[in-house]
């Protein structure tokens, strides 16, 4: 048990997570007294850990990365509408009466970069069909977006999210020419460290058209770069990693993370 309020986040493997070193930077700068650990958790022991953090009162809630996102929703009290919208959880809190309330907030950390785009309407694409592809959909579906075109190596699980989601489009193969769409995101793994590259031929894209990738490690991915290099705007991975943080750190803390220090906080991230 400790005595100073604290969240966590949780996942198998956990090291990787940048979560700590986001929530640490922004507690220090509002000098909060507060901490935000990594703990590795695995499936067999989340429903303990649950239990056992919803008796400590210094517990605000964790975040939960994979493989926790679909578990977890079944132990919290209270899951909203998650279960029936995004279908995964990234966010429990804990309240002051000791109730857990379960959230989402990777769909909002995703759009907060495109909030000033007008996208109703408008033809998008997006590459993979995995639980952060849920996310974006969500999020796009919620801006009115118009057909939307999923690259994907499974098909038939890119329908059913088109269906899910209630999206009109259609679903086509990694190798397929990409439509002129206002807007491409890459929601795969394709291009993170250790995973195979995504060959994306950007010449069909308008010349207002925005590239987002998802992917964070590296930064600068080969997507993004070949995106600068045709002079189109682009969204890297670590907006809506600091977008969907910043959401659960209000909700665990009570404060809204510090404003004008994004650059200072992307410098820590990718030091
Ligand atoms: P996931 O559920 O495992 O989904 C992975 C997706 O990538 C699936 O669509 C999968 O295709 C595709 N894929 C993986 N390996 C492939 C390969 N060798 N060839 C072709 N397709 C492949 O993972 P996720 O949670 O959605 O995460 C996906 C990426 O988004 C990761 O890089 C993650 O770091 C990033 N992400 C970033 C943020 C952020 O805040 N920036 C948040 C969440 C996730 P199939 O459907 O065919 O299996």
């Amino acid at each position: 048990m400790s005595a100073i309020p604290y969240a966590e986040v949780i996942g198998d493997p956990i090291a990787q997570s940048k979560s700590p070193l986001i929530h640490g930077f922004w507690l220090k700068a509002l000098g909060i007294e507060g901490d935000y650990r990594r703990r590795h958790i695995t499936p067999d022991k989340l429903a303990d850990y649950i239990a056992e953090r919803r008796a400590d009162p210094a517990w605000r809630g964790c975040n939960v990365t994979i493989p926790h996102k679909v578990a977890v929703m079944d132990l919290v009290d209270d899951p909203g509408d998650i279960r029936g919208t995004i279908g995964a959880m990234n966010t429990v809190v804990h309240q002051p009466d000791g109730s857990l309330i379960g959230t989402n907030t990777d769909a909002a950390g995703f759009y907060a970069p495109l909030a000033e785009v007008d996208l109703q309407g408008a033809p998008v694409a997006l590459v993979g069909a995995g639980g952060a592809a849920r996310a974006v959909l969500f999020a796009l579906a919620r801006a009115g977006v118009g057909h939307v075109t999923i690259l994907n190596r499974s098909p038939l699980k890119a329908m059913g999210l088109l269906a899910a989601f209630g999206l009109k489009g259609e679903v086509v193969g990694l190798a397929a020419p990409l439509p002129p769409v206002r807007l491409l995101v890459n929601s795969s793994s394709l291009g993170m460290t250790g995973q195979p590259p995504l060959d994306l031929d950007l010449s069909g894209l308008p010349d207002d058209a925005i590239v987002y990738d998802l992917v964070y490690a590296p930064l600068r991915t080969a997507l993004l770069q070949s995106a600068e290099a045709r002079g189109l705007d682009t969204v890297d991975g670590l907006d809506m990693l600091i977008g969907q943080a910043a959401l659960a750190f209000e909700l665990f803390f009570g404060a809204a993370p510090p404003e004008g220090r994004d650059d200072e906080l992307r410098a820590l991230l990718t030091a």
